[in-house]
């Protein structure tokens, strides 16, 4: 499995998602993205817990950003490579990297 981070535009660590390229012989080619969540204060997240318990809903919605410039772009291409290269036979050579 390889593993790559793309950091956001705004520099903030907290705003980062891994990816994490697996090429399972059951389930197939995929790429798993794990976005890291902000870590509230107690009260901040105690405060969200109770308004998420009662239904309460932003108008907005409960979403953070993660700002994408061209710098990312080679990582995001990486993404379709992996998921589009051709499936191999075995004995066969991957020319695609
Ligand atoms: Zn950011």
């Amino acid at each position: 499995m390889k593993d790559e981070i793309l950091i956001c535009d705004c520099s903030s660590a907290e705003h980062q998602m891994v990816l994490r390229f697996d090429d399972d012989k059951d389930l197939g080619r995929m790429v798993y993205v794990e976005i890291h969540l902000v870590n509230k204060r107690w009260y901040e997240r105690l405060w969200m817990g109770i308004k998420y318990i009662f239904g309460y809903k932003c108008c907005y919605g409960n979403f953070e950003e993660m700002i994408l410039s061209p710098k990312h772009a080679r990582q995001i291409y990486d993404i379709y490579r992996f998921l589009n290269r051709p499936n191999l036979e075995k004995g066969q050579q991957d020319d695609s990297n």
